[in-house]
């Protein structure tokens, strides 16, 4: 009878309890903080998923956060995997909920559910915020510290060389070509001004011609660089495909280390992928990180998955999706032991799964956890004022393609 001891304790038995496994990722799974500070329990978008999924399917779940804090790859020298993969095969757990991506090699030795989000391979680069950078030395902005450090040496070279010639040559007076007037007069001439001083010799006509090629090479090159800098905006970027970020020296880039992003570059056969693995794998200090909130604090372009990406331009206007790129098309699914075990809870994981995608409950939890900061949608509505699309942080970002760098292999890019 129902309320009876013996009926409760049949219930509990038929009840099943999954051990589930996860990963520390935001906005996936999170800890939860009370309003009184206090840490208690997890939330985020996994834990909303596993709670709607186990209402529905009738089981009861304990979770464990994933030991080693990995997603799972092959352990060197051992058939042995690590991360949520080993746990899941070492039994540790019987289901993963989290954001872990189906590959094929995963596929070798657990089963996954259809996919619960989609996503593809997509960089993320952090912008300098422009108010802090605006400033009176912005003028300098045009020409890079090296160049200007350069010019100057070079100006003080000339002068000197103006001033020796002064000295050596009959039709020079020293007095009036001393340092100081030398100086003067390099550097109206570079400002197109007149210094009222004129050489006589053809030593020191000879040194001005080359100074005054010189600048006008660099008034132009300012000229020219001004401009752009002016109408700067926040989405240019120094690079807007994979195949340039590989051939650029300048901005560290890095990924998950062992994750599925990682393993992609790693077992590419394409030369711009395998450029930007040998890269990602020399660079020093290592660009590989634990997590993508370690990896958007710590790397200057980050390589990750789509999803995430969008979650991460809605929590900070520094950050920025590079070249709308989306390489690939992956999704992030529950993965289960494989066999007679795993593929009974498959199928209704699976079917529930795509109940809530034909619902529209999928797209609810997450715009529920993709919402925009405060900060994000401050800075979002001053950039629309400002004439600027956002950043990036909208919910439904527009998956373009940028398959013009992979000779027409355009099953890379969606
Ligand atoms: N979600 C990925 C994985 O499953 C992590 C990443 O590489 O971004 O390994």
């Amino acid at each position: 009878m129902p309320g009876s001891h013996a009926f409760e304790s049949l219930h509990e038995q038929q009840r099943k309890v999954l051990k589930v496994t996860t990963i520390a990722e935001r906005p996936y799974v999170m800890e939860k903080t009370l309003p009184d500070g206090t840490i208690e329990g997890y939330e985020g978008f996994c834990i909303d998923l596993l709670d709607k999924l186990a209402l529905h399917l009738g089981f009861e779940y304990e979770l464990n956060i994933v030991r080693d804090a990995k997603y799972g790859r092959p352990k060197a020298n051992s058939t042995e995997w690590d991360g949520m993969i080993g746990e899941i095969l070492n039994g540790n757990a019987d289901i993963a909920v989290a954001p872990i991506t189906v590959t094929a090699r995963r596929l070798e030795v657990v089963d996954f559910t259809d996919p619960f989000l989609q996503l593809g391979i997509s960089m993320l680069m952090r912008t300098p915020d422009k108010k802090a950078t605006a400033s009176i030395t912005s003028f300098m902005w045009p020409l890079s510290p090296r160049v200007w450090m350069f010019s100057a040496i070079g100006t003080f070279l000339t002068a000197f060389v103006i001033t020796l010639i002064a000295v050596l040559s009959p039709r020079e007076s020293p007095e009036q070509f001393n340092i100081k007037n030398s100086f003067w007069y390099l550097m109206c001439i570079l400002l197109r001004a007149g210094s009222g001083f004129n050489c006589q010799s053809s030593a020191s006509r000879i040194a001005s011609s080359v100074w005054w090629t010189f600048s006008l090479v660099l008034i132009a090159q300012y000229t020219a660089n001004f401009a752009a800098v002016l109408t700067v905006d926040r989405k240019s970027m120094p690079f807007n495909s994979f195949e340039e970020l590989g051939n650029q020296t300048e901005y560290s880039f890095g990924s998950i280390y062992g994750g599925s992003t990682m393993q992609f570059f790693q077992y590419s056969r394409l030369e711009t992928f395998k450029r930007i693995w040998e890269r990602m794998e020399n660079a020093t200090p290592s660009s590989f990180v634990e997590s993508n909130d370690q990896g958007v604090e710590r790397v200057y372009v980050f390589l990750m998955e789509s999803a995430s990406l969008e979650y991460e331009v809605t929590q900070n206007c520094n950050l920025t999706r590079v070249g709308n790129i989306v390489l690939g098309s992956n999704g992030y699914s529950i993965a289960l032991p494989k066999g007679m075990k795993g593929s009974r809870w498959r199928e209704k994981l699976t079917r529930q799964i795509l109940d809530f995608n034909e619902k529209g409950i999928m797209m609810m939890l997450k715009n529920n956890w993709w919402k925009s900061s405060e900060q994000t949608e401050e800075c979002q509505s001053a950039q629309s004022t400002g004439g600027e699309e956002g950043s990036g942080g909208a919910l439904d970002s527009r998956i373009l393609s940028d398959c013009s760098s992979y000779s027409g292999q355009d099953w890379l890019c969606l």
